[in-house]
């Protein structure tokens, strides 16, 4: 109720009882001015009975001058006494008039009956005086007989005027308890008129105002210092406090918005950090190995309640590796082949979860109860891996939607940075092969040379080193043309690639020389070795645009740790040896020496 209501209805109220109040003071001046009318009504009486007596007492002095004195006046006096009396009926309906009732009439009358007698008697009496009988009349007003009716009139007026005394007692009795009564009562109404707006005057100030006054301050005071914790009272009253509360719960329902938007700014730029820090450390990746650790430590700070795994794809299997997992998943395999991954098969994120109908990977297992998230690691429209999430149960749909917007950026990097390792790695692996024979190249043959030199120093292992060159390769390529001379070089490579294919290595060198290094070969298994060698050589039959080319010799340089000197002279010592195979008429395979050996050091 508004406040403007209640005051109205107090208003309201007051004024009735100020009505009711001034109802009962007309009531009591009501009954006041009864009791002065039974008052005057009793004075009244009083006078007419006193007038009744006065007469009797008056005619019978007169009477009795008379008798004694003999004067005259005396009888004039009487006799205007006598006309001048008002006649009974006339004192009697005077009486009624004025209220008198009918026993208290016939009280008065019975006096007046008795007046009359007297009356009567004195008349006597006078005539008696006039014809001289004085003595008679003498006996008649001074006789006891006439004392006696004059007090029985006397006593007759006083009985008349105890009954109107009795009467008039009582009604001014009554009269004036009543205008005590209505006053007492107007006088309480006035009271509680009072009180009444007394109350409302302090239910308003205090219960409706001051209180919701102070605790709205107060709440206001404490959200103005951003304790959104204050919680604004339910004022729900149709009332300006009631909107006072409505209009704080507002302020306060946006602060809180207002706060929690900041939160949700801040966390996300924490986590914007994070994945942007991760993207520095995974663009400084050497290897797989350190990507992978890195995805390891960070992947559960990107999204702590989300269990996951990373997979690699494993080209030569055609399978996806598990690289490894964070927070203990509870589903998918440790490998399996990519047509099982719905992410994988359509190159975008899977995620069957939640309301929708969707099918479940393949990888997962059976009963899977939970949300899975995959993201496909692609790279060039390729799957080069995946990132699987377990959602966590009872999450809230938006914490899921904003943590599933990291999850993407976080597969992005990784994957951006996995595609730069594998096309590093390629790129390295182009730089060590040979392009036309694809046998690894001079600059891999360096790096394989110094470790096995190394290897075989520290064991004191057996290493050999066979240096090969075709002969008269220049002659070859003159009369075939260069493209046969390269399918020449693409054959060689292939016998020296299978000769080796368990232990040892084979390199171009460049041109038409090759190398090959067998580490734990004596120098009698290496010699068989390259006498096999020249005679794949010898027997290959090669056409070139459906013409048969020439067969192929080509000369061989055979040295061997520790049997020609010092591991690290090994290359030298070999070349040596070829040189002197082609010195001495090509097509043979030629040990070197120690000879070779200390002419290569030279
Ligand atoms: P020798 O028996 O003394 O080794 O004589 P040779 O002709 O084989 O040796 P030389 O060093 O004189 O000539 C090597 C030739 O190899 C010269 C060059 O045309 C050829 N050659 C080098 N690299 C390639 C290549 O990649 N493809 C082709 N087709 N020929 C090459
Ligand atoms: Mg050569
Ligand atoms: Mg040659």
């Amino acid at each position: 109720m508004r406040l403007s209501t209640i005051t109205n209805w107090a208003y309201g109220a007051t004024v009735a009882l100020t009505l009711l109040s001034g109802t009962t003071m007309l009531m009591a001046s009501s009954a006041e001015e009864e009791e002065r009318a039974a008052v005057a009504q009793r004075a009244i009486f009083d006078q007419l009975t006193a007038t009744l007596e006065e007469d009797v007492y008056r005619l019978t002095e007169q009477a009795r001058g008379y008798v004694i004195t003999g004067d005259p006046s005396h009888l004039i006096a009487y006799q205007r006494e006598k006309n001048s009396v008002t006649s009974t009926e006339a004192r009697l309906g005077h009486l009624r008039d004025r209220g008198a009732n009918e026993s208290e009439l016939a009280a008065l009358r019975q006096a007046l009956q008795w007046a009359g007698s007297l009356t009567d008697e004195q008349d006597q009496a006078i005539r008696a005086a006039r014809q001289g009988d004085d003595a008679r009349a003498r006996t008649i007003l001074f006789g006891d007989e006439y004392g006696r009716e004059l007090d029985r009139v006397a006593a007759q007026v006083g009985k008349f005027q105890y009954m109107l005394d009795q009467r008039t007692d009582h009604r001014v009795t009554r009269a004036t308890d009543t205008a005590r009564l209505w006053r007492t009562m107007s006088e309480l109404m006035l009271g509680a008129t009072a009180l009444l707006f007394l109350c409302v005057l302090y239910f308003i100030l205090k219960q409706r105002i001051l209180r919701p006054v102070v605790r709205l301050s107060d709440v206001v005071t404490r959200l103005a210092a951003q304790d959104y914790e204050a919680a604004p009272p339910e004022f729900n009253q149709v009332d300006e406090i009631g909107d006072m509360a409505q209009a704080i719960r507002i302020f306060r329902e946006n602060g809180l918005e207002r706060q929690r938007l900041e939160e949700e700014r801040d966390a996300d730029r924490n986590m914007r950090d994070l994945l942007s820090r991760l993207t520095q450390r995974l663009q400084g990746c050497d290897n797989t190995a350190d990507l992978v650790d890195l995805v390891r430590r960070f992947a559960p700070e990107i999204a702590p309640e989300y269990p996951g795994r990373l997979y690699i794809h494993d080209i030569r299997r055609n399978l996806m590796v598990q690289a490894c997992h964070w927070l203990a998943p509870s589903f998918s395999r440790v490998e399996f082949p990519l047509s099982v991954c719905w992410a994988l098969r359509r190159g975008q994120t899977h995620r069957p979860a939640g309301e929708m109908i969707d099918i479940p990977c393949e990888h997962l297992g059976a009963d899977v109860s939970i949300g899975t998230i995959c993201i496909p690691l692609t790279a060039q429209g390729e799957s080069i891996g995946l990132l699987y999430y377990e959602e966590p149960a009872q999450a809230h749909p938006d914490h899921l939607e904003r943590t599933g917007k990291y999850l993407e950026m976080l597969a992005e990097n990784i994957g951006l940075a996995l595609a730069n390792l594998r096309l590093r790695d390629a790129l390295r692996a182009m730089a060590m092969v040979d392009a036309l024979t694809d046998l690894p190249n001079r600059r891999q043959f360096d790096a394989t040379l110094k470790t096995m030199v190394e290897e075989a120093q520290r064991n004191n292992d057996m290493l050999a080193c066979l240096m090969i060159d075709i002969d008269h390769f220049k002659h070859f390529n003159d009369h075939h043309g260069h493209d046969a001379g390269d399918a020449v070089l693409r054959a060689v490579g292939g016998v020296l690639a299978d000769s080796l294919r368990e232990q040892g290595h084979a390199f171009r060198l460049g041109g038409e020389e090759f190398v090959m290094l067998m580490p734990g070969f004596s120098l009698d298994q290496a010699l068989g070795r390259a006498m096999q060698i020249q005679e794949s050589i010898r027997n290959l039959r090669l056409e070139h645009h459906g013409r048969e080319l020439k067969p192929i010799t080509a000369s061989f340089g055979l040295a061997a740790f520790p049997d020609h000197g010092p591991a690290d002279r090994l290359l030298q010592t070999a070349d040596a040896a070829l040189l002197r195979a082609k010195v001495e008429g090509r097509d043979r395979i030629l040990v070197a020496t120690v000879r070779d050996g200390k002419s290569a050091a030279a």
